[in-house]
């Protein structure tokens, strides 16, 4: 046996992952398909502030504090706020996975970049991947393997796991990366509503140290053409192309889970985390703080097992009661919201008009957005004025 533990895939669940099992003295591998990690990845890379608490990141991938946020309804209604303490960070994911993996590499992970896992067998006392590098096709073998290779799966796939990603599931998020004239008419985190920008989902602005990352994502069922929205977003929104005017940098585009939770996420020899696992919270999109978290739940559930040497899926069906018991639930509470906010022009212009006169009704959505608050909870928090907001906005 080569390896204990085999992981596809070195982004934030991946490498969170085998920080915590290298630590604790086992052998790990983790196959990244890129030249280094976040090498590709398309993210707008906003980060609660849990993240950075909850997981020792270091202070190195922050590249800017979030310490204003605004939120723009489908009819150019705003709300401001702002903490001097910061919502949260911005951050460069090129910076960001390449130091999560060197975390885990410093716990004594081995990773092997330029390797693309193209096949994994899952035997009765052991498990194989097949990667291909510089040409090459490798064989490796392990006692357990984690799939964190994000939405599109490989390894959810080959193992029969999960094979159900709809148009219905999962989002598509476009961005630019842009560095305007000028810098200092953008916020630091900007979101905006309305089916012209993203059916079901939202557009953003999000600063970063000397550019912009600005986005729309929205149901993949609910879009033609998303590089479009994007367009119009940029350049003929009426509040956003009068602050950006600059050089576009970047341009890239990606899938995400958006309702793609409640699967089996585990079997014998194997558990998924992350964006495999359908893990992003189907009203923000945040996904990092989920990818880390349930790396790092795989990761203990993998530690024990492993221990009492026992990888069957009795033994490993603790960390999907672990993440239902979280999220499961929670991320209903989420799709809800979403249709609410997101799918409701003029319930959603109200929320926004009803913020600017009650300070409470802004905290909520701050705490919303910055993930303070369970979906479930702001579902409850908001409940008083729900009523209102919905007779208002049927009645005009
Ligand atoms: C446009 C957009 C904007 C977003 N903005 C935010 C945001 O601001 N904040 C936030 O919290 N979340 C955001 N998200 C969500 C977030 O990016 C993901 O939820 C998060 O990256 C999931 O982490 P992960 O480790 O599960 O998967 P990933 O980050 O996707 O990492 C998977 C890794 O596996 C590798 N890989 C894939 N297949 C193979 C293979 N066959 N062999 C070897 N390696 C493989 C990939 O190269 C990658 O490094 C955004 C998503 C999109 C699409």
């Amino acid at each position: 046996m080569n390896y204990d533990v085999i992981i596809v895939g070195a982004g934030p669940a991946g490498s969170t992952a085998a920080r915590y099992l290298a630590s604790k003295g086992w052998t790990v591998l983790i196959l990244e398909k890129d030249v280094y990690p976040g090498e590709k990845n398309v993210c707008g890379g906003a980060l609660s502030k849990r993240v950075i608490n909850n997981f020792h990141v270091p202070t190195k991938v922050i590249e800017r504090k979030v310490k204003n946020l605004t939120l723009v309804s489908p009819f150019n209604t705003q709300i401001m706020d702002s903490r001097e303490g910061g919502f949260g960070v911005a951050t460069d994911r090129k910076i960001f996975d390449r130091v999560l993996a060197e975390l885990a590499v410093d716990k004594g992970a081995i990773i092997q970049t330029d390797s693309i896992c193209t096949s994994v067998k899952i035997g009765s006392d052991s498990v194989e991947a097949i990667y291909k590098k510089n040409g090459h096709e490798k064989r490796v073998t392990g006692r357990v393997i984690i799939g964190a290779d994000g939405v599109n799966s490989l390894v959810a796939k080959q193992t029969g796991l999960r094979n159900n990603l709809t148009s219905y599931n999962v989002a598509i998020g476009v961005e630019y990366e842009i560095r305007p004239k000028n810098f200092d008419l953008c916020n630091d985190f900007e979101i905006y509503l309305g089916s012209n920008i993203a059916p079901a989902g939202y557009g953003w602005i999000i600063k970063k140290s000397d550019y912009i990352t600005v986005g729309i994502g929205s149901i993949l069922s609910r879009v033609k053409n998303p590089k479009l929205l994007l367009e119009y977003l940029v350049k003929e929104h009426p509040l956003v192309s009068k602050k950006i005017d600059g050089k576009i940098l970047e341009h890239k585009a990606a899938l995400l889970p958006y309702g793609l939770f409640g699967g089996k996420i585990f079997s014998d020899r194997i558990l998924l985390a992350g964006d495999a696992a359908g893990f992003t919270s189907p009203l923000t999109g945040e996904g990092i703080y989920y990818a880390m978290s349930s790396g790092e739940l795989a990761a203990d559930t993998i530690n024990q097992a492993l221990g009492e040497n026992n990888l069957s899926k009795q033994s490993l069906k603790s960390y999907q009661q672990q993440t239902d018991h979280l999220w499961a639930n929670d991320f209903l509470w989420g799709v809800r919201l979403r249709k609410f906010l997101f799918e409701n022009e003029k319930f959603a212009d109200v929320i926004i008009k009803t913020a600017q006169k009650s300070e409470n009704v802004k905290k909520i959505i701050a705490s919303t957005i910055t993930g303070e608050l369970t979906h479930r909870e702001t579902f409850f928090k908001m409940l008083p004025y729900l009523p209102y907001a919905y007779l208002k906005s049927k009645l005009g």
